[in-house]
């Protein structure tokens, strides 16, 4: 191969790190590559070989491509240090990953394929296809988490991502007679060549015990803990390279184990079975991802997940530090880390624990360490998500934590109390321990005492934050509330997922727009241009028709894939009501029924997601929205008029096939509940239009694509708000609306549950009893609006123009810009181009 190379470039030649033979990018090179691992990797025969084969055989040999790039970046950091951020979250949704490294690389499908077919594979689809994607996620969180790492990494800033590495990630959906049933995601069955397991770099964690006071060599009083029980978490990392750059960040992901001097200890005893426990008890700790979106569980293993991946994480970070001989006053210097919710918000007790009682620091010291280095993001005001912990679990599971989280909030309060005297109200709300009923720790009080910043995640979500949830916090510390509205990786969600619109962008905006979103309003020029609009149409059309082939093969529904694709996926939840818009077919129905439906387009109604397993309301709406399709498309009368389709397993991959193929994006939330969105971007950057309320970052989407081009409904926060103190009647409503009487009275029925009548009460006694999403107050606003997105499809060349403007004007959610806002109003941190000695071919 390269013989014209002065070095020999495998031998450890500092600061060189090219492997020639691993780093070529044409097809002869990954076509060796690939038979190598096959060979050697895989002990396979090329002959022989399946898919899931070749799909190692190339993951592996892309693999090796990213490595030069990987310890290149690592290196960079050790020697010459640079502020690195360290995300902290329960949750990363990273989606497949082969397909993602051969973009970023620069390894085209058309080379892949080049490759794949001398082992007679015609498509890169047919590998794609086979890989399983880590469900480490339940929805938005993760899936954000995931696009802010790509981002971090392709605007060269030097990061990591600290998370769970979890056995078994999000539950598979199968959908039995309508309902939905969770299966186990073994995601790890066929082995997963994207991580790097580094035991040596292994963690202890402590948990439960007692602590103890003691007094130290200088006289001064500490306390010390005594944990009863261990585990190891062992780092896997996968590499998360940037887009065309050098740099290759990490994401460490902890695996726990179970400790071996306690096993030998309990051996020696006689306790043969209690060691086996607590082996089994510590590697349960990373079994299991919580299926829960937004709700808090409130489960001690919960917490035990929790302290475990932030415990390691901190260490790790105090190790590196100690490794490159820079003193640890230096912390806030090196390190900028970022809690993802209060998933991670304990890492504010573990850094003052480690830093005082393992580096043995002052508390102020260890306190302006911490206070310098930790910022929090807020996601939800939902007092349901709110996560709180039982007083006395928290204590016996982390007793010295407790300790220091009362330290901090007598400081806290102390300070609360001059501020406010004689204003106990205010202390007992802005305390860390909630007194009411049961004692509980308030992690978000925790994490906003101790951030420098506290930020929300869209315009209107950090402006109720700050109004509704926190007044006091906001008032103490005006300087520390902030605003960074979220973003979606163009890489992933357009790039990748949207082949076909990239292609046309490239041609009319050019390439750079793949780095550079803001570049895309270039695309305003042509919407006057008729035959471009039609290209735009026909785009869409071909990308449609994919995924109608996809809902063929998986429900055996035919749809039309020049009829209107109108999508809502996302988590099921009430309050992004997907009840309302099944309550907007069924009337859809029923005028087409009633032979109303004069000038209604035919319409797909497409609907995806998951339920977490033990929210009753939220898989009656899929049972719900099953029994319409199912009458639905039964019915001759809706040939070719309407069909209504729920994708079963909503996940990463699923989604890159639906939102390029939508037309209309369902937002539908109740106003002032979702905090911001991210599907909601991933549409609209796709072309799709937006019905939707003024919720989250649907505020932020319409001003930017212009209302016009938006079809906005429903009450306002405030309204909602208005309707909730003057007292909400929805059965009023019902009276005063007969197409929703009448299928509400089908409903009663059985219409819908082949004549059982009973099935779906909840549902029904829910809407017209509470309504606690305001469900009815906005459905005739909701339907004006439909009928309106009706009116608009009509006239097509209009509609493109529309299309096209989504397109072109949402730019601004490339989590590219969050993340820059990021770096620039809270972390501090720099891009940190890295360089590749000694000649990368
Ligand atoms: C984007 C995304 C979400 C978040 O969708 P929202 O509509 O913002 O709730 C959830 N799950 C997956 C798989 C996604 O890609």
């Amino acid at each position: 191969m390269s013989s014209s190379h002065p070095l020999d470039l495998r031998l450890p030649t500092p600061g060189c790190f090219a492997d020639p033979e691993r780093a070529g990018l044409d097809a002869d090179a990954v076509f060796d590559g690939m038979t190598e691992h096959l060979f050697f990797t895989l002990g396979k025969l090329a002959p022989t070989a399946s898919n899931h084969d070749l799909y190692m055989a190339l993951s592996y040999a892309v693999r090796d491509r990213l490595m030069t790039r990987y310890l290149a970046s690592l290196e960079a950091i050790r020697a010459r240090p640079h502020k690195t951020v360290a995300y902290l979250s329960a949750e990363f949704l990273i989606g497949p990953q082969l397909n993602s490294n051969l973009l970023n690389l620069g390894i085209s499908k058309d080379i892949a394929e080049q490759a794949l077919r001398r082992f007679r594979i015609e498509s890169l689809d047919q590998i794609l296809e086979v890989e399983e994607e880590p469900g480490l996620g339940n929805g938005g969180l993760g899936r954000l988490a995931a696009c802010y790492m790509e981002s971090l990494a392709s605007l060269q800033v030097p990061a990591i991502g600290y998370g769970i590495r979890y056995e078994f990630g999000i539950f598979n959906q199968l959908i039995r007679d309508g309902w939905q049933v969770e299966v186990t995601d073994k995601w790890l069955k066929g082995g997963w060549p994207w991580e790097l397991p580094q035991p040596e770099e292994a963690c202890f964690v402590g948990f439960g015990g007692r602590t103890e006071s003691y007094t130290d060599g200088k006289g001064n009083y500490r306390s010390r803990w005594i944990p009863s029980e261990h585990a190891i978490g062992i780092p896997h990392d996968v590499p998360v390279l940037g887009y065309r750059v050098n740099t290759c960040n990490r994401l460490r992901l902890w695996r726990a184990d179970a400790t071996e001097s306690f096993d030998f200890y309990a051996f020696n005893i006689g306790d043969y079975y209690g060691a086996v426990e607590e082996k089994v008890g510590s590697e349960t700790l990373s079994k299991v991802l919580y299926p829960n979106d937004g709700t808090d569980e409130g489960r001690r293993l919960r917490l035990k997940q929790q302290h475990f991946f932030v415990s390691c994480s901190l260490q790790d970070m105090l190790r590196s530090l100690g490794n490159r001989g820079i003193p640890i006053e230096e912390f806030p210097n090196h390190w900028t880390v970022q809690l993802n919710d209060t998933h991670p918000a304990i890492a504010v007790a573990e850094l003052m624990r480690l830093l005082i009682d393992e580096h043995y620091l002052d508390w102020d010291t260890a306190w302006d360490i911490t206070t310098r280095s930790v910022a929090y993001t807020n996601h939800t005001l939902l007092p349901e998500a709110l996560e709180k912990w039982d007083l006395t679990r928290f204590r016996s599971l982390l007793p010295r934590h407790l300790e220091l989280i009362y330290e901090i909030n007598r400081r806290f309060l102390q300070q609360v109390r001059l501020r406010y005297p004689g204003n106990d109200a205010i202390q007992r709300k802005l305390s860390i321990i909630d007194e009411d009923g049961g004692k509980a720790v308030r992690m978000a009080n925790l994490a906003t005492i101790a951030a420098h910043h506290v930020n929300g995640v869209a315009a209107l979500h950090s402006d109720l934050l700050k109004r509704q949830l926190m007044p006091e916090f906001a008032e103490i510390w005006p300087e520390k509330f902030t605003n960074v509205t979220n973003g979606v990786t163009p890489r992933r969600w357009v790039a990748l997922a949207n082949p076909a619109l990239s292609r046309l962008l490239d041609e009319h905006v050019g390439p750079e727009w793949i780095t550079n979103m803001e570049l895309l309003t270039k695309l305003e020029e042509r919407q006057h241009d008729t035959a471009f609009l039609e290209q735009w149409g026909a785009t869409k059309l071909s990308v449609k028709r994919k995924l109608a082939g996809y809902i063929h093969r998986q429900t055996g529904v035919l749809v039309d894939p020049s009829s209107l694709f109108d999508v809502q996926v996302k988590r099921i939840h009430e309050y992004k009501r997907q009840h309302l818009n099944a309550l907007q077919v069924i009337t859809h129905y029923l005028r087409i029924k009633n032979g109303q439906a004069e000038g209604m387009a035919p319409r797909t109604v497409i609907f995806g997601g998951k339920a977490a397993p033990g929210y009753y309301m939220a898989k009656l709406i899929i049972r719900f929205i099953n029994g319409i399709a199912e009458t639905i498309n039964a019915d001759p009368d809706m040939e070719g008029r309407l069909r209504v389709v729920f994708l079963p397993d909503y996940n990463v991959k699923l989604a890159e096939q639906i939102y390029p193929a939508s037309d209309l994006s369902e937002q539908v939330s109740t106003a002032g509940k979702e905090a911001s969105g991210t599907g909601n971007m991933k549409f609209a950057m796709n072309g799709a239009l937006t019905i939707g309320t003024l919720d989250g970052a649907n505020v932020e989407i319409r001003e930017r694509v212009g209302p016009e081009n938006f079809f906005l409904f429903g009450k306002t926060e405030t309204e909602i708000m208005e309707l909730q103190t003057n007292g909400y009647r929805p059965r009023q409503i019902v009276e005063t609306l007969p197409e929703l009487a009448e299928a509400l009275r089908l409903i009663g029925l059985g219409h819908f549950s082949n004549g059982d009548g009973e099935l779906f009460r909840p549902l029904l006694d829910n809407l017209t009893g509470f309504d606690p999403f305001f469900v009815l107050a906005d459905f005739a606003d909701y339907l004006r609006a439909q009928d309106e997105v009706n009116q608009a499809w009509t006239n097509r060349k209009q509609w493109n123009r529309m299309s096209l403007l989504n397109t072109a004007r949402t730019g601004f959610f490339s989590s590219d810009r969050s993340i820059q806002d990021y770096c620039q109003t809270i972390w501090k941190a720099e891009p940190f181009p890295v360089e590749i000695t000694c000649d990368v071919p």
